[in-house]
């Protein structure tokens, strides 16, 4: 029986090339690949500024401490995430808060976003960008959780622009868009903030040639959150197939709306005019959601459920949830499944996902 999963990554002659030459060559971090690759996800994204970090997480780290939120702030996320998405609250101090999602989106509902959310952190949820146009309050500080969302775009061009945020964060873990085996990447259009970010992300290091080339001063606490040159010369090389990765997600999607449109299952949002979706994930949702689960895995299909809800952990005792409540979330939780899809997945490895699933549908 083969297994497909529900999302892996696409390496080819050309990525293991990249990869090798680093090794042949003279640095094997803090070389001149993490400038290319940082170069070439701006220009990509446009925006002014990007700062690679070892992953998606350290990303959302320093963000929340380059915003210099910390104790007495309160974020608010999506609770259908990751928690990396609520612990860059936690990492600086301060508290996670969650506002439920727009079950026409899966996002979370802007409409809920008042004039008491301070900082917020929205995920484009399996690549559908969240519309920050809708938002009734700018918050002080919005960060872009873009996991899911490199390669996706607004009427108001890329994600990763910062068009309506401070910062928009990447992960480029396996499964996601573009890979550097682990890795991430803020960008931002604002030089005091990639500064805070650049030296967030190294110890809080300062140099100085003036006093001497040997000279550094160490400024406030900082991390090694550094990408190696090997992973970024990984991720360049996968940048510049990036938008045929978007592209191969985009055909299999339509693929998988037509052939599951007689299926006793709910698809998922798609993408209105002028937004291209990333198609991190194809959630559907189906009323026996455990036996579902259960028996595509047994049959060699390997759904996965995103997310169990920041709420439901054991570690989100501190969360705030809104007065109204996270119905939809709940009620959503309880029906989703990711079935597989990624730039490798041939049609006939669709066709036997969706012939196994219209065998365990009946
Ligand atoms: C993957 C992911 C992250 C974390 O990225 P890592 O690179 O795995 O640290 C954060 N938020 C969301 C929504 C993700 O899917």
């Amino acid at each position: 029986m083969t297994m497909i999963p529900y999302g892996r990554q696409s390496i080819d002659d050309a990525d293991i090339e990249a990869v090798t030459s680093v090794l042949r060559g003279d640095w094997l971090t803090q070389g001149p690949a993490i400038d290319r690759f940082e170069e070439a996800v701006a220009e990509y994204v446009g925006a002014r500024h990007a700062v690679a970090f070892s992953s998606g997480t350290s990303a959302l780290h320093g963000a929340a401490a380059a915003a210099g939120l910390g104790p007495g702030d309160v974020v608010h996320t999506t609770p259908l995430t990751f928690m990396a998405s609520a612990n860059c609250a936690r990492y600086v101090g301060a508290r996670p808060a969650l506002i439920d999602i727009d079950e026409a989106t899966l996002n979370l509902d802007v409409r809920a976003v008042d004039n008491t959310v301070d900082a917020l952190v929205p995920v484009h949820y399996a690549g559908l960008p969240v519309d920050l146009t809708a938002l009734p309050h700018r918050p002080r500080v919005v960060i872009e959780d873009a996991a899911h969302a490199l390669g996706a775009w607004t009427p108001d061009g890329p994600v990763g622009n910062c068009a309506h945020s401070e910062m928009t964060c990447f992960s480029f873990h396996p499964v996601k868009p573009i890979t550097t085996a682990e890795g991430g990447m803020v960008t931002t259009n604002n030089d005091e903030l990639a500064d805070r970010l650049r030296k967030f992300r190294s110890h809080g290091i300062r140099r100085h040639p003036e006093k001497g080339g040997w000279y550094y001063d160490v400024e406030n606490v900082g991390y090694h959150y550094r990408m190696t040159d090997v992973q970024a010369a990984l991720g360049l090389s996968q940048l510049g197939r990036l938008d045929r990765f978007i592209e191969d997600r985009n055909r299999l999607a339509d693929r998988y709306r037509e052939v599951l449109a007689d299926l006793p299952l709910r698809l998922p949002p798609a993408a209105p005019d002028g937004v291209r979706h990333g198609y991190h994930l194809f959630v559907i949702r189906v009323a026996d959601r455990a036996h579902v689960f259960e028996a595509l895995r047994a049959r060699g299909v390997f759904v996965q459920v995103h997310y169990v809800p920041v709420h439901h952990h054991s570690v989100s005792i501190d969360v705030l949830l809104p007065t109204s409540g996270v119905r939809v979330t709940d009620r959503v939780y309880e029906e989703i499944i990711s079935l597989p899809l990624y730039p490798g997945l041939t049609e006939e490895g669709q066709d036997t996902v969706v012939r196994v699933l219209d065998e365990v549908l009946s």
